[in-house]
């Protein structure tokens, strides 16, 4: 387990716990500092949105990006992407799951994305837990899991649910195997045309580097 996803996760809660500004203010919304942060960085954007507002709504470069919503990665910047430019398709894994596969089939039929891209990344939370795993922490307690050499481990401070045993988390142990796993499942979908390229790559999260796995992309080669 690499230390920065460890490190990541061992200070979740005591940021939690002072990253809520009391504001004293009568009739003041009581605002997190994050929702504070967030603020301020949107009127910067604003201040510097020039003509954006002009874009139209399909995909100038008319493509779309599935991948994994891990914070490390920015898909505009590792991809070189503009507001206006491609559709990105986030969740956790980048999994070609029924709703990833719903967007992408309303980029294409509505919004004309010609060429698809399916993105994991090394050191996956993906890869760190398996449905068994995650059904027990939630049956533990709604109390955010720690992990350590030994894996995954609850607080069990009760109040948990077993609503997540009926869950597929959609986790994988080989990486490379996985995207070509969600390639061939969105390739082999009826609703998406031969015509259509799927690529497949994992992204370095120690180099930025996207790296191509050759089964993926033949498998999802346009006819
Ligand atoms: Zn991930």
């Amino acid at each position: 387990m690499p230390d920065q996803w460890l490190v990541g996760l061992a200070i979740l809660p005591q940021w939690r716990a002072c990253n809520v500004t009391h504001a004293a203010q009568p009739g003041r919304t009581l605002m997190s500092k994050t929702v504070e942060e967030v603020m301020s960085a949107n009127a910067d954007y604003v201040a510097d949105f020039g003509d954006k507002g002009e874009l139209t709504m399909p995909p100038a470069r008319q493509f779309a990006i599935l991948t994994c919503m891990d914070a490390r990665l920015d898909p505009a910047r590792y991809a070189g992407l503009a507001e206006g430019d491609a559709h990105v398709i986030r969740n956790a894994g980048g999994r070609a799951s029924d709703d990833a596969i719903r967007s992408l089939i309303i980029s294409y039929k509505l919004l004309g994305t010609r060429e698809w891209f399916v993105i994991h990344h090394t050191n996956c939370g993906m890869e760190t837990f398996t449905n068994e795993v995650m059904g027990e922490l939630l049956a533990g307690s709604l109390k955010t899991s720690s992990i350590d050499d030994n894996g995954w481990h609850d607080s069990n401070a009760g109040g948990g649910t077993t609503d997540g045993k009926y869950i597929n988390w959609l986790t994988f142990s080989d990486n490379a195997k996985s995207v070509v796993e969600d390639v061939i499942r969105i390739r082999s979908n009826s609703m998406v045309p031969a015509d259509i390229p799927i690529y497949g790559y994992i992204y370095d999260c120690k180099t930025g580097e996207l790296i191509e796995v050759p089964e993926a992309t033949a498998a999802g080669k346009a006819a």
